[in-house]
């Protein structure tokens, strides 16, 4: 065989489709977020982050398609990871299993495991990459899918102490479906632990934002309203 004749592989488009409404809540009425350059309907080449005027839920319009991330939005990940961990310490030193959610490359647990010597780090991702992240002994158990997979929410219930979720919710088409998702797969008492974008959605205010869906689905939040991260405990009286 002479030549270049590998058979071209098209490339992945790297965003998902424009979406005219919030995922969170289905309202239109979505804006730029103060400080981005707004959604751009038809450009390719941006996703942009929006915020939905009626809820505040904060997401990437058009969403991201699960890959590697950029560079930039890789560089202060780890910081960010360190003090998510920190801040878990102190309200759950001890857990036994922890699911990180759209682990990717399995970044979060490789950080967090320097304050959680001994507990057993597993990874959901859509993609293949966290089969990698196993394959380096980043996490224990590596699964494929998503929390709202039928197989995935059998197989895992009720069988995590923490359950983490870092930028997650506004990259899914059904961020309630997915937050469902995550609670049934803690144990009652368990922890989960949410960052996010835009603190000012958690404002109590917007009674159909992020922390009024974990109160009606049996948790408390352990957290103010100010931060970036959200901390929430799934009461035992949980459905
Ligand atoms: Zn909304």
């Amino acid at each position: 065989m002479s030549g270049p004749s590998a058979p071209s592989v098209p490339p992945v488009p790297p965003y998902g489709p424009y979406r005219e409404d919030c995922p969170w809540c289905g309202s239109r009425r979505l804006r730029a977020r103060p400080g981005g350059d707004g959604p751009r309907q038809g450009a390719p080449h941006r996703s942009a982050l929006v915020r939905c005027h009626d809820c505040r839920h904060v997401f990437r319009n058009p969403p991201l398609t699960p890959g590697p991330e950029r560079p930039v939005v890789r560089a202060g990940v780890r910081l960010k990871h360190g003090r998510a961990a920190r801040a878990m310490v102190r309200r759950c030193p001890e857990p036994e299993s922890w699911l990180d959610v759209g682990t990717g490359d399995a970044d979060f647990p490789l950080t967090a495991r320097t304050y959680f010597p001994y507990t057993s780090f597993d990874g959901l991702d859509p993609t293949p990459r966290v089969l990698r992240a196993r394959a380096v002994e980043r996490v224990e158990e590596a699964f494929v899918g998503r929390l709202t997979d039928h197989h995935i929410a059998v197989r895992l219930r009720e069988r995590y102490d923490v359950v983490s979720l870092f930028q997650y919710l506004e990259r899914v088409a059904d961020p309630r479906a997915e937050l469902r998702g995550a609670l049934r797969v803690l144990r009652p008492g368990g922890h989960l632990l949410v960052d996010v974008p835009d603190p000012r959605r958690l404002s109590p205010v917007h009674p159909v934002g992020l922390s009024a869906e974990l109160v009606a689905q049996g948790c408390t939040v352990l957290t103010g309203t100010r931060g970036h991260r959200v901390i929430a405990r799934k009461d035992a009286s949980a459905p």
